[in-house]
């Protein structure tokens, strides 16, 4: 990875090499020891991550589809963390999976999207690791609930755990959209403002859902100043038994994230400097403009349009169509679309008419 940026963080697990971003990855699921042991070392082979991760307990959306191997695949990780010397990280969504990885000397756990989401489970989760200083990552919950996110991360905290990272995996919303979740970057900049001590990583893999957009999905993570980044990497994706269409073997992997750069914390501050200036003025507009309409629509409730005589309404709308042409034109000028002008002032006309 091309790189100039420092990185601000701490002596904890997620700290990375200055200048460079964490990197988590890994198979979705571990299936057979063989998958998993053959997959770190090529991993590890090409130096592409920090850490491993494995889903030995899959939560699925529907049941009889594989739901990991389960205590098994803890001795596996165990072998991958021996021989690669990668820490290990995987998903635990409950007290007995604490602490059967904790038994494993499993160094990293994260709390997946469908178990942020439930206050009781991350409750019960943050009180069996009370005491442990284990590294704890906490995935976005599957809705787009902010407080959510943050509160599970609070109760984490309060429990005492001080190794703390959040994953953005994107959200599930009912608009059409182009990947599998909707990434929604405003919830992922609203937690850098709002724990700016916690390290932030991006998983685009479950935001994608597919090879294709990996790419443009983790570079826009590192150009939002994003901590590090989580991917799933198989060493045979289209047979993966979970999540197959987003896999990328570990040698694609290499080669994209050698493809990604990092930009500097300074140009990333000086946008963020202008990006909150514009913001606020972009509000401020916003503002202006509610004003004006509702001034105008005052203005045209004073004119009583629907008790005016036939020839009254006809002038008014005569005017009404001689102040838009107007408008059109000066829209040519201000280099804005003559269509959206023309949109714009249908629906104030419109809204107008009706109330
Ligand atoms: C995973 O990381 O494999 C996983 C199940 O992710 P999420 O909780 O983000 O859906
Ligand atoms: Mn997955």
């Amino acid at each position: 990875m091309k790189s100039e940026q420092t990185t601000s963080n701490k002596s904890s697990l997620l700290s990375s090499e200055p200048g460079s971003p964490l990197i988590i990855a890994g198979p979705c699921s571990a299936e057979t020891e063989e998958q998993v042991l053959e997959t770190a070392r090529r991993i590890k082979s090409r130096n592409i991550a920090h850490v491993y991760r494995a889903g030995i307990w899959k939560p699925r959306t529907r049941p009889n589809s594989f739901e990991g191997v389960g205590k098994e695949g803890l001795g596996w990780l165990q072998k991958v963390k021996q021989e690669t010397g990668m820490l290990v990280a995987t998903e635990v969504a409950n007290a007995r999976h604490v602490a059967e990885a904790l038994a494993y000397g499993i160094d990293i756990l994260w709390i997946g999207a469908r178990t942020s989401v439930n206050p009781f489970s991350v409750q019960e989760i943050a009180d069996s690791l009370a005491g442990t200083n284990v590294t704890v990552l906490v995935k976005n919950p599957i809705n787009p609930d902010f407080a959510l996110w943050i509160g599970a991360i609070e109760r984490l905290a309060q429990a005492g755990i001080k190794d703390l990272g959040a994953i953005h995996r994107g959200f599930s919303t009912d608009t059409t959209i182009a990947y599998r979740n909707t990434p929604k970057w405003n919830l992922a900049l609203n937690f850098k403002k709002e724990m700016p001590e916690i390290p932030l990583l991006c998983d685009p893999s479950h935001i994608g859902g597919r090879r294709d957009v990996l790419k443009q999905l983790s570079q826009k993570a590192l150009d939002l100043g994003m901590d590090g980044l989580m991917i799933e990497s198989h060493i045979d994706p289209d047979k993966a038994w979970s999540d197959a269409k987003q896999q990328i073997t570990p040698e694609v992997l290499g080669d994209m994230l050698h493809q990604l750069y990092m930009r500097e914390r300074k140009d990333l501050k000086e946008e963020q400097e202008l990006l909150d200036d514009l913001s606020q003025e972009i509000s401020s507009l916003d503002h202006e403009l509610f004003n004006l309409l509702s001034q105008r629509a005052r203005v045209f409730g004073k004119l009583g349009f629907s008790n005016l005589s036939d020839t009254h309404k006809t002038a008014h709308t005569q005017q009404l169509q001689e102040s838009l042409g107007s408008l059109i034109q000066k829209a040519k000028t201000e280099g804005l679309e003559e269509s959206y002008i023309q949109s714009v002032f249908a629906q104030v006309h419109a809204y107008a008419s009706r109330v």
